[in-house]
């Protein structure tokens, strides 16, 4: 009941919103038009502002007349994807996850209402279609593992469907939100204070896994052919030579190429004997992208006890109750200056970290011991309260790059299913 009523009020006062909005843009509409008409009505600028000049305050009159207020454009779906994908490339989400747009609707629709949710509940889903939102942006991806059918005995089905009834389209980000510099780690590990914050796990730049072919020949009438075939097995394949530091041992000549391309790039060098010659085939790495990956560790300025770090850490996620395992040694007055932070179930990116605190959702009994016998403390929130406070984050940031026409919205039906009672 209480759930019910608390949504009511803010479907109402929504409601409220966006007729005072459309109230404000026929306000702009008629002022426009009213300047415009009066523009085509007389032979210059100048009699049209001194005819209005009599019955409007100049000031005001110079300002609407200098700056046409116009109506804030409709965004489109791919529109507000695009700002999404700005705000953190999708690229940046971890191999195993289902991320970006998962239901969109046949028939598209302008975007004057995306509701920003944790997870998508039946819950969730009835206040989106009490706001007549168009588009729900559901942190966790409320499709994950394929589905062969769409019927309604399965709750995630159900979502589905009614998603596609409503014309809603659903977006997840998920994982790139935990990577992205700035994103959902950042702000969880912030919560302890201020301090020299770095990635856990360092995300990669994106792009096909690449391979590197070092071989010799004895001179380059010997290495053209090579080069020909290889690049009309694959015109990505890149070669290059050096001159051997001793000259009559040839050249030295490296093949760059793809996961793809490798079988037939080695077969290319074994045609032409050039296994003989030391053929050496090196995994490249993709480059690191700095401030972007899983999980964080925070070397604070200032160094809190266990006690403060708690106290804080209910603030920053707004919470009455948090959960506590003491390290081995530690008591609540130990000192905390270095922790780390994980999202979500943070247990295998926290693992064998050097910290004197993790903080995280969900850890099992085995993980939190693990963690406590290596001396760190543990601060469990339960899975999504360590995620749902960066909503508000992402409200602001997308509302700073999106038109006055889209309103964004934090779910209040979303919760996480766990209560301490
Ligand atoms: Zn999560």
């Amino acid at each position: 009941m209480f759930m019910w009523s608390r949504q009511r009020t803010t479907s109402t006062f929504l409601a409220f919103l966006r007729i005072s909005r459309a109230q404000t843009s026929k306000e702009i509409l008629s002022l426009t038009c009213h300047s415009s008409s009066s523009s085509s009505s007389s032979s210059s600028p100048s009699s049209c502002s001194s005819g209005l000049h009599r019955s409007v305050h100049q000031p005001l009159l110079s300002r609407l007349l200098s700056t046409p207020p116009s109506p804030s454009p409709l965004m489109e779906l791919k529109k507000v994807l695009e700002v999404l994908e700005q705000f953190a490339p999708l690229s940046l989400a971890e191999p195993w996850d289902n991320v970006g747009l998962l239901v969109e609707p046949s028939r598209p629709r302008p975007i004057s209402t995306i509701l920003l949710t944790n997870d998508l509940t039946e819950a969730v889903m009835d206040e989106a279609e009490a706001l007549t939102c168009d588009l729900i942006v559901s942190y966790h991806p409320p499709l994950f593992q394929p589905i062969k059918r769409l019927v309604q005995r399965d709750w995630k089905q159900r979502l589905a469907v009614r998603a596609l009834e409503g014309g809603i389209a659903v977006f997840s980000p998920h994982t790139s939100w935990d990577s992205v510099r700035g994103g959902v780690n950042d702000w969880l590990v912030a919560g302890l204070g201020c301090g020299q914050v770095s990635v856990l796990s360092q995300a990669l730049a994106s792009g096909p896994c690449r391979f590197k072919l070092e071989f010799k020949v004895r001179n380059a009438e010997e290495l053209q052919p090579i080069a020909e075939q290889l690049k009309k097995e694959d015109s990505k394949t890149t070669l290059t030579h050096s001159v051997n530091s001793c000259e009559a041992e040839g050249l030295v000549a490296s093949v760059l190429c793809s996961d793809t391309a490798l079988p037939s790039a080695v077969q290319t060098l074994l045609q032409h004997g050039v296994a003989s010659q030391a053929l050496a085939i090196l995994k490249t790495e993709q480059p690191p992208l700095p401030g972007h990956g899983q999980g964080r560790l925070i070397v604070l300025d200032q160094s809190v006890t266990v006690a403060t770090a708690v106290e804080k850490m209910k603030s920053h996620l707004g919470m009455k109750h948090l959960r506590l395992a003491l390290g081995s040694g530690h008591t609540m007055e130990s000192t905390v200056s270095r922790a780390a932070g994980c999202a979500g179930s943070g247990a295998s990116v926290l693992k064998g970290v050097r910290a004197d605190l993790y903080v995280t959702g969900e850890m099992s009994h085995h993980e939190v011991l693990d963690a406590v016998a290596s001396g760190a403390s543990v601060i469990l929130s339960d899975h999504s309260n360590s995620e749902r406070g960066f909503l508000a984050v992402v409200k602001e940031k997308l509302g700073a790059r999106l038109p006055d026409s889209v309103t964004v919205a934090i779910s209040k039906a979303d919760w996480d299913p766990l209560e301490v009672v």
